[in-house]
C-alpha cells in the first residue's frame, strides 16, 4: 500500500465512530433537556411568586392609605400597580384577592389560579 492509497482509504469517519458520536450526543441531550425544562418551569414559578409579593405589597399600601383593604384587584390599578400582571405559568391564571373588607377578618391577600381557583399558588410570604 502506497502512502497516497492509505491516506485515501482512511479519509472520513467509520460507521462505529459516527455511532459513538451520535450516542454521546444522545446521552448529553437526555441529561440536558430535562434540566432545561425544569429550570424554565422554576423561572416561571419564581416570576409568579414575585408578582404575588408585588400585589401583596400593593394591597398593604392600599390598606394603609385607605384604611380598608381593596374589595377587588381593580382598585389597585393604577395607583398601586400600573396594571394587573399576567401569570407566566398559565395564561388562564389570574390573580385574585382572598378576603376583603366585606368578609372579615379585615385583611386581604392574593392568590394565583384559574377561574375555579385551581392550579395556582398563593403569596409565598403570607403567614396565616
Ligand atoms: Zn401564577
Amino acid at each position: 500500500m502506497t502512502i497516497s492509497n492509505r491516506a485515501a482509504s482512511e479519509s472520513g469517519f467509520t460507521l462505529i465512530e459516527l455511532m459513538v458520536v451520535v450516542l454521546i450526543v444522545g446521552i448529553l441531550l437526555t441529561v440536558a433537556v430535562p434540566v432545561y425544562l425544569r429550570s424554565t418551569e422554576m423561572a416561571k414559578t419564581n416570576s409568579c411568586q414575585t408578582n404575588l409579593r408585588t400585589l401583596d405589597g400593593a394591597i398593604q399600601t392600599y390598606t394603609a392609605e385607605q384604611g380598608v383593604p381593596p374589595v377587588d384587584m381593580s382598585e389597585l390599578v393604577p395607583t398601586q400597580v400600573k396594571q394587573e400582571p399576567n401569570c407566566p405559568i398559565d395564561a388562564g391564571h389570574t390573580y385574585s384577592l382572598i378576603g376583603n373588607a366585606l368578609s372579615p377578618p379585615v385583611q386581604a391577600r392574593v392568590e394565583c389560579g384559574d377561574a375555579n381557583g385551581r392550579g395556582g399558588i398563593e403569596d409565598p410570604d403570607h403567614n396565616n
